[in-house]
Parts: C-alpha cells; sequence; structure tokens
C-alpha cells in the first residue's frame, strides 16, 4: 500500500498478515490511542509517521517478536509492567502465585516476603501493592532485567528493595515470611523454546538444566536456610513437574505441601510450610 492509509485500511492491511487483536494493540500503540478511537474513527487518516510506525510493528510481528516486547509492555495483575527482551514476559498463570500469597498473608500484621529471580518486578511489585504489611526483597542476577523491575516499581508506586543475587548467593542470613519464585523451569532440550514468544525471551529465565527442574532444586534446598519457622514457599513450575517439585520440598524438609491449579486447571504452583528442623 503506496498511500498512507485511515485507521480502518491500516487494520485491513495488518489482518492480511497477523492476527487481527494483535493489529489493533499494535495500532493502537502507533496511535497512542485508546481502543476506542480505533472503533469510533475508522475513517482517521494515520500520518506519515504514524503509518511508518505501524507497518514496522507489523513486520517485526510478522517476524515472530512478541507483541508484549513490540509495545514494551504487558498487564499482570490489573496493572501495567513495562517489559523489554532482558526480562520474561508476565503470564496470566503466574497471577495464581499471587492469590495464593494474598490467601495466606492477607490478615498478617507485618510480613517480609522474597521474590526470587524477579524480572520485570511483576511479582514483587504486586505483592508489595497488594499487601500492605509487607515488606518486599526482589533479587535477579540480571542486572538488565533489575533496571526494568525498578522503573516498573517506580511508576507503579511500590516499595520493594532489589538486590542483584544469584539465588540465594548474595543475599546474606536474611529470613522471610513468605518466598516466591517464578524460576526457569523448562528442560533445556525442550522443542517449545524455538517456538513462538519464547524464541525471544531471556533463554536464561526459561531454561534450566536437562530436566527443567535446577533451578527448582536449587530454591527448593536452599530456602529452609532462609525461611522464619511458619513461612511457606510457593514456586511456579511446568505442567507436568509437579510431583517431582513436591518431591523436592519433601525432602527438604517442608510441611503441608500442596500443588495449586492454574486457570487451565494445570498443577502450576506447589509450596510448603516451614516449620523448623525443631
Ligand atoms: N510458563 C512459561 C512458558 O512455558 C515459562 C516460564 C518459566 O520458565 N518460568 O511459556
Amino acid at each position: 500500500m503506496s498511500a498512507v492509509p485511515d485507521i480502518a485500511g491500516a487494520l485491513g492491511w495488518a489482518r492480511e498478515r497477523i492476527e487481527q487483536m494483535d493489529a489493533r494493540v499494535l495500532l493502537r500503540h502507533a496511535l497512542a490511542c485508546p481502543a476506542s478511537r480505533l472503533v469510533a474513527w475508522p475513517e482517521q487518516r494515520l500520518s506519515d509517521a504514524e503509518w511508518a510506525a505501524f507497518q514496522h510493528m507489523v513486520e517485526r510481528r510478522v517476524a515472530g517478536e512478541p507483541v508484549a516486547y513490540l509495545i514494551g509492555e504487558r498487564e499482570f495483575y490489573g496493572r501495567s509492567f513495562s517489559v523489554t527482551p532482558a526480562v520474561l514476559i508476565p503470564r496470566p498463570d503466574t497471577e495464581l502465585l499471587v492469590e495464593l500469597a494474598l490467601a495466606h498473608f492477607s490478615a498478617q500484621p507485618r510480613l517480609r516476603v522474597l521474590d526470587m529471580g524477579t524480572g520485570s518486578g511483576a511479582l514483587a511489585i504486586t505483592l508489595a501493592l497488594e499487601l500492605d504489611a509487607a515488606d518486599v526483597t526482589a533479587l535477579d542476577r540480571s542486572r538488565e532485567a533489575l533496571w526494568v523491575a525498578m522503573a516498573n516499581a517506580a511508576r507503579l508506586g511500590a516499595s520493594v528493595s532489589f538486590v542483584q543475587s544469584d539465588w540465594f548467593g548474595s543475599l546474606g542470613e536474611e529470613r522471610f515470611q513468605l518466598i516466591v519464585a517464578n524460576p526457569p523451569y523448562i528442560a533445556a532440550a525442550d522443542p517449545h523454546l524455538e517456538e513462538g514468544d519464547l524464541r525471544f525471551e531471556p533463554r536464561s529465565a526459561l531454561a534450566a538444566g536437562a530436566s527443567g527442574l535446577d533451578d527448582l532444586a536449587e530454591i527448593v534446598g536452599r530456602s529452609p536456610q532462609h525461611l522464619e519457622s511458619g513461612g511457606w514457599l510457593f514456586v511456579e513450575h511446568g505442567y507436568d513437574q509437579a510431583f517431582a517439585v513436591r518431591g523436592l520440598l519433601a525432602d527438604a524438609g517442608f510441611a503441608s505441601i500442596a500443588s495449586w491449579k492454574d486457570l487451565a486447571g494445570i498443577e502450576r504452583v506447589s509450596g510448603g510450610r516451614w516449620l523448623g528442623r525443631g
């Protein structure tokens, strides 16, 4: 299409190349306008710059880049988080970790929370904003991820302490009442890593050794040294890892071990309570 189109024309052009829903999201971003304008004003002509920006985004989408990276944001638990290719794109499944934390700790007068491998900061920031009493620490090994998370915390008005640490490596002796983690848990040879959005996400946030359990094993195994007696650990894991993760929790001496299902009915989070070694 050589002439600069109107909104309806631009959407029609894009729909031949990418999903209709993605086309609408990208056009809204290119025009910096609410969704209602695309519907209410289909005959509005794009500027040259808007059309060029939109075409560029559609081409990148055709090449597979995730929409969240193209527009630089993704919603999680009702808030918009900035994302870059340095961080995993937050998933709705991970909201289950938030629900579990709220169910167990809403009534707590004071609460120390640790989010391990925070990425965009979605979990840590949501917990800081949803749990008034929470004093939240978030760690990540990646400095680039921490920059993204810190910017999100500042923009959303959340008070979170950020630490650069390879899992518990740089954390010292601190103990928490709640530890949450959405670590990498995909097997390194899993063909899904070469499909869809996953191709563009940081491999270090996705893959964890031959079975996908390397990081889960480290987190579960070392959490007892960082939990107060009576504290909880909740970890997200793969669709077929619940049994193995419950085993890791049992080996580490956790009590009240359980798994919880995600929106698709798949056991997606497992956890347990640390009652101290007596
Ligand atoms: N749930 C993600 C996926 O399978 C993986 C996230 C992770 O490894 N923590 O796409």
